[in-house]
């Protein structure tokens, strides 16, 4: 589900580059030349279908036999010209099949650059659809795990089974999130993992929703994305624990390390953005039940003392610690009972206010006998 640029070489072009290079095959050579147009035509028809993603509904030709497919040109003789004058090395038109190659900057569009795609792959399989053996936006870079030409059985024959056309299929498959993840927790403390699925959102077409769980499904990917995040997790993991260590807050690790990661994946849909705001979920839940937990602090008016010499600290009842002391303000405790008298005129610590400061009550608490 990645996009690709349209090839750079047209339909046309790519023939006349076949063309080129038919140099002991004049019977095959002549009917290329005479079919030109034919090619011209079915090219047309390919780029309407795959505008409108109606690919499944082109007619695929019989598997038995060598029926003639375009013009005189048999089934055969297009399967060879894919061969023996496209793909082989030596000849004019590989300069199109390496372009083509080159385009996709070693990802795979099927799996989201999971693979490296070491060769093309027909989108409607050559052996079901020859008329297309050659035209470039027949022809994708795929790696060997999604390699189309291995399914060769399994192409679409309805709307909802059509895997996503990187060429040019509907921007929604490219640029809105579909591949969402969750983090499953291990109950023995070690790493958990990723379980990938796929929620495209409310508003797309139905039949688009389920092209995406079919393009999700016919590669695997829940299992390929789960292997990358399980492979990437020990590294984050290891960068969570010494932001833990360094004594961040959990928020801390979701804006420095989390949020970022999210943000900058390479596209709407690669394993790594679902890893990572899975990641953030699973945080955001840890932060969640650490913040209603109430948290147990030394008191701060007798700072964890209990008692003033004599009598109960009156915050925390001598107990010593109080529940979430921020709520607290502690100028309401400036000035103590006086451990010393009720407010007896001749005190000589309060001067008969029957009030001490807090400082000083503190200070008798702690050089107390
Ligand atoms: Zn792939
Ligand atoms: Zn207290
Ligand atoms: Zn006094």
């Amino acid at each position: 589900m990645m996009l690709l640029d349209e090839p750079l070489y047209t339909f046309e072009q790519t023939i006349d580059e076949c063309i080129l290079g038919v140099t002991g095959n004049d019977s095959l050579r002549k009917k290329l030349i005479a079919s030109k147009g034919d090619f011209s035509n079915v090219g047309m028809q390919y780029r309407c279908a795959a505008d409108t993603a109606e690919l499944y509904a082109i007619q695929s030709v019989s598997v038995g036999g060598d029926p003639i497919v375009i013009n005189a040109l048999k089934k055969s003789e297009l399967l060879k010209l894919y061969e023996q004058y496209f793909r082989a090395s030596e000849k004019p038109a590989r300069k199109v099949y390496d372009s083509i190659l080159n385009s996709a900057q070693d990802k795979c569009p099927f799996c989201g650059g999971i693979g490296t795609p070491r060769n093309l792959d027909h989108f409607l399989p050559k052996v079901h659809y020859p008329q297309f053996s050659v035209l470039p936006s027949n022809l994708v870079p795929s790696c060997r795990d999604c390699n189309m030409d291995g399914k060769g059985k399994n192409f679409a024959t309805s709307a909802e089974k059509q895997i996503i056309q990187p060429y040019s299929d509907n921007q929604r498959f490219f640029i809105d999130q579909w591949i969402v993840a969750n983090y499953v927790v291990a109950d023995d403390g070690e790493p958990g993992e990723f379980k990938y699925y796929v929620s495209p959102p409310e508003g797309w077409p139905e039949v688009d929703k389920q092209r995406a769980r079919a393009h999700f499904e016919g590669f695997d990917l829940a299992k390929r994305y789960a292997t990358k995040a399980a492979e990437q997790l020990g590294i984050v993991l290891g960068q969570i624990r010494s932001m833990e260590q360094a004594d961040l807050d959990i928020s801390v690790i979701k804006s420095v390390l989390l949020q970022p990661a999210i943000e900058t994946a390479q596209f709407s849909n690669h394993w790594q953005k679902g890893m990572y705001q899975a990641l953030y979920s699973h945080y955001t839940i840890l932060e969640n039940a650490k913040l209603s937990t109430p948290k147990i602090c030394p008191c701060p008016v007798c700072e964890g003392e209990g008692l003033f010499v004599n009598y109960f600290c009156p915050l925390c009842n001598g107990k010593g610690t109080v529940v979430d002391p921020l709520e607290i303000d502690i100028s309401d405790y400036q000035n103590l009972k006086c451990p010393e008298c009720d407010g007896r005129e001749r005190c000589r610590l309060c001067s008969g206010k029957g009030l001490i400061s807090r400082e000083k009550a503190l200070e008798m608490t702690r050089n107390r006998p």
